[in-house]
């Protein structure tokens, strides 16, 4: 493709503060306007804090102030707002550990070199899909300016939306982007990307072995973690890739596209990698499970409950410029199978070995469904042989850990930010009962089921009505 992205942080915000104050009509302006430090107090609810010892509080009423968890114990305060939670289960808000996230404006200068069509993302509308399926923290892996401005308008309440920690990225290559093909340039990349504010760096998979080594050094030796693509440069020799290791891999792929015969032995090997250096990782299994059915066909995407969720413009990609379906033959599809089915003996090993796994979907890709897909991660997950808890662990308290962020969030305990789920149904006796959610805690804001419910109404009259002017093709010029 001859385009390229532009990404303008001051003329998203402007958007999104142009749309989001009059077209939702549950709008973040409203609920800010009723946030400030009001009471809560959850009472009869059987709390599942998540921490390490796997206790449960039953019958607990837990009171929230403002941003924070101040109580776990009644009776309810006075003029706290009443949450019934008779028969139903809170838990800490659920963690993505790879999205990518749609940000600022999208020109296909080639196309229309006077007048650039242009695409904006309104910031709330990116954001509902998460929320309104308990994800209350992201981890962008593929950051721009943009998304600080995102970040920003989600931490000061006037949008309604997950906690977004930034990756930056560096690959090597010849192509646009944070480039670095000598180890000086990575570390330089590295001081460049902490200068602008990014938190972790990503590296990626045209990086040589020496540059790459040099920005985990680099990054490690400014307190910053790293994760990523393992680069192609270790092809043929895997165990290079971990006398630097990453603090965690993005996916299982990574691993396994160093085995031709996705053998158990293999999956040993690469486990055992992993425990030896203390890499994390984060399978991110639904991405290829999508990939592999998107390659046999399309109707997974169309039938999905979740597509009218999608921008229109990434609806229009996903169907009409889909790489998996396009250049899909019987023996490419085979191997995405085989794949599928190794991810699934691989998660299964890693977790026999101690490796310590994360929930991540690599959200915006084909197929992929900004939180209604890390509850697809979950069932994987458990499908592979992990417990219900420990799944739930790897979208709670584990990430937090990883993030750096597990004082302020992860578990439910006193002090702890007020970011929470309340759900229907037990989810540490069947996953799914996840999806069950009766409302969302974001920073000590209450998002009930009305709500959630008439935001994804909204969001997805929007996108169905505006579908006609999102061409893919066409604006992005292919
Ligand atoms: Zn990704």
């Amino acid at each position: 493709m001859t385009t390229f992205i532009r990404m303008i942080a001051v003329q998203c915000l402007f958007i999104l503060f142009l749309a989001s104050s009059s077209i939702h009509p549950a709008s973040a302006q409203d609920a800010s306007s009723a946030q400030a430090s009001v009471l809560y107090a959850i009472e009869h609810v059987t709390v599942l804090p998540m921490t390490e010892d796997g206790v449960v509080l039953h019958d607990a009423t837990v009171v929230i102030e403002g941003d924070r968890i101040i109580s776990l114990e009644g009776p309810a305060p006075d003029g706290a707002q009443r949450i019934d939670g008779s028969g139903r289960f809170l838990i800490p808000g659920l963690v993505d550990m790879h999205v990518h996230v749609p940000g600022g404006v999208y020109l296909t200068p080639q196309e229309y070199p006077t007048q650039p069509p242009t695409v904006h993302f309104n910031t709330q509308d990116i954001m509902t899909p998460y929320i309104a399926n308990g994800v209350t923290t992201i981890f962008n892996l593929g950051a721009n300016p943009a998304h600080f401005g995102q970040r920003d308008a989600v931490e000061n309440g006037d949008v309604i939306g997950p906690h977004m920690a930034l990756a930056a990225l560096i690959d090597g290559g010849g192509q646009s982007g944070r480039i670095a093909n000598t180890p000086s340039d990575g570390r330089q990349a590295v001081r460049d990307a902490i200068a602008e504010g990014y938190e972790f760096i990503k590296l990626y998979s045209r990086l040589d072995a020496e540059t790459y080594a040099a920005i985990i050094d680099e990054a490690h030796q400014h307190g910053l973690r790293t994760v990523g693509h393992i680069p192609n440069a270790f092809q043929g020799r895997l165990e290079g890739a971990f006398e630097t290791p990453l603090d965690m891999v993005a996916h299982a792929e990574e691993l396994t596209k160093h085995t031709e015969n996705f053998s158990d032995d293999d999956a040993e090997r690469f486990c055992q990698l992993l425990a030896d250096s203390g890499t994390w990782l984060t399978p991110t299994m639904m991405v290829m499970e999508r990939i592999s059915s998107q390659s046999r066909s399309l109707d997974s995407i169309r039938e999905s409950h979740a597509f009218q969720y999608v921008h229109p413009l990434f609806q229009s990609k996903w169907l009409t410029a889909n790489q998996y379906n396009e250049n899909s033959t019987p023996e490419r599809t085979a191997y995405f199978e085989n794949m599928v089915d190794f991810h699934r003996r691989l998660v299964r090993v890693c977790r026999t070995a101690g490796v310590p796994m994360l929930a991540g979907t690599d959200t915006l890709t084909s197929g992929v469904v900004a939180g209604f897909s890390l509850h697809d991660e979950l069932e994987l997950m458990v499908d592979a042989g992990l417990t219900n808890e420990e799944a739930l662990a790897s979208a709670t308290r584990l990430p937090s850990i990883w993030l750096g962020v597990d004082s302020d969030r992860g578990t439910v305990d006193v002090g702890k930010r007020a970011d929470l789920v309340l759900l229907e149904a037990d989810p540490t006796q069947d996953i799914r009962n996840a999806r069950l959610i009766s409302g969302v805690f974001i920073n000590g804001r209450w998002v009930d089921r009305s709500t959630l419910d008439s935001m994804l109404a909204d969001l997805s009259q929007r996108n169905t009505e505006s579908r006609d002017q999102y061409d893919w093709n066409r604006i992005r010029g292919r």
